[in-house]
C-alpha cells in the first residue's frame, strides 16, 4: 500500500502490533525458552494466562501506559511532563494488572514531590520507557531530531532517566518513524547497526539472545535479532515471544515496529479478533489523532519543539475510524 493509505494501515499496525505483542508475549513472561516448549510447544496463539494470570486478548502495562502517554500528549497537545506524570498517576490508581519497579518508584516520587523528572541513575537502564515510546513516534513523525530526542527524554525522564536507556529508545523511535514513512526492513536495519556503533554494548550480532530481561540492552538485542532473522509480522512475534524472559515487552516493542513496517493487515486476523476489542479500538483512535498532531501532517509547525499547537487543531482530520482497520 501506498501513500494515504499505506501511512493509515502502519500507524493503525504500530499501535495494534504493540498491543498485540503484549497480549501475546505475556502468557510466557518470565519463563525460559525450555519451558515455554514443554509447555506449549511453539506459542502461537494469544491464549491469556502466565503469571498475572490474564483473561485471554488482556493487555499489561505495556499497552496501558502507551495509552496513558498517548491520552497527556492529546490532551496538552504536546509532550509535556506534568500532564504526562498526572496521565501516569491517573493509570496507577486504575488499580493496573502490572507495573515494573522503576515506575512504580518514579510515580510515588512524583506523588511525594511533585517532581517530573527523576535524577539520572544507572539503575534506570531497564526497558519501561521504550515499551511505551509509541505516541511519541507518532506525535512527533517528521519533527526534527533533536525535537524528537528531546521529546523522548521528556517521556521518559518521567521515570526513567538514564543516557542508554534514551540512546536505545530514541533508536526505536526512529525505527518506527522510517517505517511509517514506508522505509524497508534494510532502512531499519542501517538504524538499528547505527546503535550498535554508537554504543557496543547494542551490538545484536553475537550470541542468539534468549531469555532477555527487562535490561534495555537484552531487550533490545532480542527485538533485533528477531526482526532481521524474519521476514513477516507474524513469524518475528514468534520468534521474539518463544525467547521468553520479559517477554510481553520485547513483544509489545517488537509488535509496534513490525507493525508500522509491515502494516495493520499483516497482524493475523487469529490475533486481532483475540485482543481485547475496546483496547483495540483505543489503540487504532489515538494512532491516527496522534499522527494528525505530528509535524508531518501539519507541516508549518514542524520548528516547533513542544508540539504546542491546540488540540485537535489539525490540517487534515482522518475521514475514517472504523475498527479493525479497512
Ligand atoms: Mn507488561
Ligand atoms: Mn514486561
Amino acid at each position: 500500500m501506498t501513500g494515504w493509505d499505506g501511512l493509515k494501515s502502519r500507524s493503525a499496525g504500530a499501535y495494534l502490533g504493540l498491543a498485540v505483542g503484549d497480549a501475546f508475549g505475556a502468557s510466557v513472561e518470565f519463563l525460559t525458552p525450555r519451558e515455554i516448549r514443554a509447555q506449549h510447544g511453539e506459542l502461537r496463539d494469544i491464549i491469556g494466562g502466565g503469571w498475572l494470570g490474564l483473561r485471554k486478548g488482556q493487555v499489561t502495562d505495556d499497552t496501558e501506559m502507551s495509552l496513558a502517554l498517548g491520552r497527556s500528549i492529546l490532551g496538552s497537545g504536546g509532550v509535556e511532563p506534568p500532564s504526562v506524570a498526572e496521565a501516569f498517576r491517573a493509570w496507577m490508581r486504575s488499580k493496573p494488572v502490572d507495573m515494573g519497579n522503576t515506575v512504580l518508584r518514579g510515580i510515588s516520587r512524583y506523588r511525594r514531590t511533585g517532581e517530573t523528572q527523576v535524577p539520572e541513575s544507572e539503575q534506570d537502564a531497564g526497558n519501561g520507557a521504550c515499551m511505551r515510546c509509541l505516541p511519541v513516534a507518532l506525535a512527533c513523525l517528521g519533527a526534527d531530531e533533536a525535537v524528537v530526542a528531546e521529546a523522548n527524554r521528556r517521556q521518559s525522564h518521567v521515570t526513567h532517566h538514564n543516557k542508554l536507556g534514551d540512546l536505545g529508545t530514541l533508536t526505536v523511535i526512529r525505527m518506527v518513524q522510517r517505517a511509517l514513512l514506508a522505509g524497508d526492513r534494510a532502512e531499519l536495519k542501517s538504524l538499528a547497526d547505527g546503535l550498535a556503533t554508537a554504543e557496543a554494548r547494542y551490538r545484536y550480532d553475537g550470541k542468539r539472545m534468549e531469555n532477555p530481561s527487562g535490561y534495555i540492552v537484552d531487550t533490545l538485542r532480542a527485538v533485533f535479532q528477531a526482526l532481521f532473522a524474519t521476514d513477516s509480522f507474524e513469524s518475528a512475534l514468534i520468534d521474539v515471544a518463544n525467547r521468553g524472559g520479559d517477554s510481553d515487552t520485547t513483544g509489545a516493542i517488537l509488535g509496534m515496529i513490525a507493525g508500522a513496517l509491515y502494516g495493520a493487515d499483516a497482524i493475523p486476523e487469529r490475533w486481532m479478533s483475540a485482543l481485547d476489542q475496546e483496547i483495540g479500538q483505543a489503540c487504532v483512535e489515538q494512532a491516527w489523532a496522534l499522527l494528525s498532531l505530528s509535524p508531518y501532517m501539519n507541516p508549518t509547525a514542524a520548528d516547533r519543539p513542544n508540539f504546542t499547537r491546540e488540540p485537535g487543531k489539525t490540517r487534515r482530520n482522518f475521514p475514517d475510524r472504523r475498527w479493525p482497520a479497512d
